[in-house]
């Protein structure tokens, strides 16, 4: 019996464990303190009243044998398929109902649209990323190659000619950095992918982020990415499905490859791992389509929005160079005075009683920027601002 070996390569997750430890330990310490977290990367408010609703609907369905729900189709029910693709059709997407598969969630469909690529394919990940981009190609064993994001390129890394990839990881609005491709900027990666024949995974977890017209909502509202693009949704982010778990992948079906469709390997991947969402799941998440469920998360998304603007005033105000905070929930900062990301965690967390993440952990481009969320409280995060400003200014 042989493990998986690659597993051994992985580095340990301490960025986020470490985080705690220390503000945990501070606390101790520090018990009259009010520790601020704008470290937060989960949403804090509730369900809207539209997804509730739908799903007690869903639970009486469940309580009647005429409308009780067993397995349910292995790529989602049609009245949520469909809604998806109305919601894209809005965002001039034409999408055919075999082209999405609801699943339950984009953490793990972007570990396991892998299934569906060699092992010898060489990953492009831009340096910061999200984490799991990179664990899931470690523990397969692929080689792995970084896109630059730094302050010279407003943390939006563009292709190099000049660099072979076979699938390309693209994440924007960004996590960690908050920073967003314009529709130009796209149709580069676009471009470059159909040259080198390679495949881009598109990750669209915070498009609802989005205001600014000239940002793309979906990679497929550029010309030739239907021929080279998978696109990851989430409703995690979008409607506070962090807990309840749905999110949905586009695989189109002009993407393939010698003479394959990928929409049909990952049909029969899904279809052989994976029973589908509960339908409860499912029926809260139609709800988040309807005219009344957009304008209840509409809300929601106005609220983070105002304490992404309190932060970035605040930055504003100080002279902070900064990207995100405009059409994405996070702010990747400059740490001030030339501090290392955990130099300043401890500076602001001491001083300030304020908790953020140290930009280092999500990759070495990260080193001497933190990350700061708008999925506090308005309250906290205006009290939070208010110390950082008497701090830095
Ligand atoms: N993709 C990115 C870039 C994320 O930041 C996150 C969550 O933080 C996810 C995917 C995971 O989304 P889900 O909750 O749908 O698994």
């Amino acid at each position: 019996m042989k493990i998986n070996e690659n597993y051994l390569n992985l580095k340990d997750g301490y960025l986020f464990a470490t985080v705690a430890k220390k503000t945990k330990e501070y606390k101790e310490a520090h018990p009259e303190k009010d520790v601020i977290r704008l470290s937060i990367g989960d949403v804090t408010l509730p369900l809207v009243p539209a997804v509730i609703q739908a799903m007690h609907k869903a639970v009486d369905d469940m309580s009647k044998a005429e409308t009780f729900k067993g397995y349910g189709p292995d790529f989602g029910y049609s009245f949520l398929v469909d809604a998806i693709i109305n919601s894209y059709a809005k965002k001039g997407v034409s999408l055919s109902f075999h082209e999405v598969f609801v699943s339950d969630g984009a953490k793990s469909d972007c570990g396991n649209i892998l299934d569906i690529f060699g092992g010898d394919n060489t990953v492009l990940v831009p340096d910061p990323v999200y984490p799991v981009y990179v664990d899931t190609n470690v523990m397969d064993g692929r080689k792995i190659i970084y896109a630059n994001a730094n302050a010279e390129n407003g943390f939006l890394p563009m292709p190099d000619e000049s660099v072979h990839a076979d699938v390309i990881y693209l994440c924007s609005p960004n996590n960690p950095t908050g920073a967003a491709y314009s529709k130009e900027q796209l149709k580069v990666w676009i471009d470059y992918a159909i040259k080198h024949d390679a495949v881009i995974l598109y990750d669209a977890a915070y498009e609802f982020f989005v205001t600014d017209e000239t940002l793309a909502r979906s990679i497929y509202q550029i010309e030739g990415a239907e021929r080279c693009a998978i696109e990851l949704c989430s409703l995690s982010k979008t409607a506070g499905f962090t807990g309840i778990r749905c999110g949905y992948t586009i695989v189109p079906d002009a993407l393939t490859k010698n003479g394959v469709s990928l929409n049909k390997l990952w049909a029969r991947r899904q279809s052989t791992k994976f029973n589908g969402v509960s339908y409860v799941t499912q029926m809260g998440a139609a709800a988040v389509f309807t005219d009344e469920g957009e304008a209840q998360i509409r809300e929601s998304l106005a609220y983070y929005q105002e304490n992404a603007k309190i932060i970035a005033d605040c930055l504003d105000e100080l002279g902070i160079w900064y990207t995100g905070g405009k059409n994405s929930p996070y702010i990747w900062l400059k740490c001030p005075n030339g501090m290392s990301s955990w130099e300043f965690f401890d500076y602001l967390l001491e001083n300030a009683n304020v908790v953020g993440t140290p930009g280092s952990g999500f990759g070495n481009n990260g080193e001497g920027f933190f990350r700061l969320t708008a999925f506090g409280s308005t309250q906290s995060t205006k009290e939070a601002c208010n110390r950082i400003r008497n701090l830095l200014k």
